[in-house]
């Protein structure tokens, strides 16, 4: 992986390390054209990232110039513009590669998403390896994707899903380790960082619990790799997943990465062109890594999106952004917890930028509803996390969540918007 050295908008000077540089957020917001925008006559203010980011005009403009310069299908025709887009998919791979610590770019499989990455791994190592008897392990924080697959696969084959409990604050009940950890597990998927809460799991030690009783793990980094330094092979898990639209590039792609080992020993999910050796009418042999996994024509633009938007992350600085989400995090935190009423959920330190919250009195769906027509963007329901807000006892909750071009005004801003709501409900 390379260095993450100071960009234009994240300069470490001299005797700093780039985690403690100074962030010209004024900077990089001018490089989010949406960001510009009003709404209802205000001015936006996005607070929804961990849903999907906002994209800078790099990325905007690698994808307009693809499809200005170089469109064709990769892979195939043996002309000038087939080559160059294969050129760039490939490329976009190993940048990919390169970003989360990856050995080879051949261990990185582009998908839809984290979703079709889960379900990729639920479909083809799932299938092949999972027996009735055999368990699941997940956690209660886990968003549908990481939950919902393993449920299928499981009614499948005739497996049990089992959930390590959070405790009042949001954070893993490790004692139930002992508990859950048996033998029958065969996988244990879990998330770095939870989309709700905001809780950072503790993924060594968790990486650790599987290994001892010989269990695989999958990471859903969807909402890590946009926010922090993450390095799949120090990491030590066998699987990471994540999404290319949460981290500045573009919605339909993201990415698979998997030991090459138990992703060459995995059969195909999809079948179709691309991903065969030779086909004969009765049967096919498949072709190698990566391209056993990703049948048909790939999202092309949006890989070259994805590399663009690695490059734009990286030209900052991923220390220096995790850096300045800390701070802004913190600061939410404190502001919002000044206000009456308001409940904040999951932890309150060590934490990501995705902030859970209630207000009393005010159902979150109408929260978010006065908060729109003030110009501020948060979520309000169950953020794909049902069962999570059934063990908190909450139908639903609003969430905002911060990423790189957020201020301390804005929130501010979500601050007073929040007072204003409780006048608006005639609260004290
Ligand atoms: N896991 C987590 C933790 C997420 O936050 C999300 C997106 N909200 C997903 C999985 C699913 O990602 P996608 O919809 O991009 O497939």
């Amino acid at each position: 992986m390379r260095e993450a050295t100071a960009g234009a908008r994240g300069g470490a000077a001299a005797g700093e390390t780039a985690s403690e540089a100074r962030f010209d957020v004024e900077a990089v917001r001018e490089d989010f054209p949406i960001l510009h925008r009003a709404v209802h006559d205000r001015r936006l203010i996005y607070l929804d990232s961990a849903a999907t980011s906002q994209k800078p005009l790099a990325v905007i403009e690698a994808m307009d110039r693809y499809y200005r310069m170089h469109n064709a299908n990769v892979h195939r025709g043996a002309h000038r513009l087939s080559e160059e887009a294969t050129t760039l998919y490939e490329r976009a791979r190993a940048h990919v590669a390169r970003f989360i610590g990856a050995a080879e770019p051949a261990e990185v499989v582009f998908t839809r998403g984290t979703t079709e990455a889960i379900n990729l791994v639920a479909n083809a190592w799932g299938g092949a390896n999972l027996r009735a008897g055999d368990a699941i392990l997940v956690t209660e924080m886990e968003h549908h994707a990481n939950l919902v697959p393993w449920q299928m696969l499981a009614e499948r084959v005739g497996a049990e899903i089992r959930a390590i409990p959070i405790d009042d604050d949001g954070r893993l009940e490790l004692g139930a380790l002992d508990r859950l950890l048996d033998r029958r597990v065969k996988l244990l998927a879990f998330t770095q960082v939870s989309n709700v809460l905001g809780t950072h799991n503790p993924v060594a030690e968790l990486v650790a619990a599987a290994r001892a009783v010989g269990a695989l793990t999958l990471l859903d980094a969807a909402q890590s790799v946009p926010h922090m330094p993450v390095d799949a092979a120090a990491l030590g898990v066998d699987f990471l997943v994540f999404s290319a639209h949460k981290m500045c590039g573009p919605t339909g792609i993201g990415a698979l990465w998997g030991r090459r080992a138990l992703l060459e020993a995995m059969p195909p999910w999809q079948g179709g062109g691309e991903m065969i050796g030779r086909v004969t009418i009765q049967r096919s042999t498949w072709a190698g890594l990566p391209q056993k996994f990703e049948a048909g024509t790939p999202a092309i633009a949006e890989a070259v999106g994805l590399a663009a938007a690695i490059d734009y992350l990286h030209g900052i600085g991923m220390p220096a952004i995790q850096a300045h989400e800390r701070r802004l995090t913190r600061y939410a935190i404190e502001r919002l917890s000044e206000l009456p009423g308001l409940r904040i959920h999951g932890p309150l330190e060590d934490r990501g930028g995705a902030l859970a919250f209630s207000m009393e009195g005010i159902h979150p769906h109408d929260l978010s509803t006065i908060l729109d027509r003030q110009g501020v963007a948060i979520r309000a329901g169950h953020h794909c996390a049902m069962p999570l807000h059934e063990r908190l006892g909450l139908p639903a909750s609003a969430r905002a969540s911060f990423y790189l071009y957020n201020t301390e005004s804005e929130v501010d801003a979500l601050s007073r918007a929040l007072l204003q709501s409780r006048e608006i409900f005639g609260l004290a």
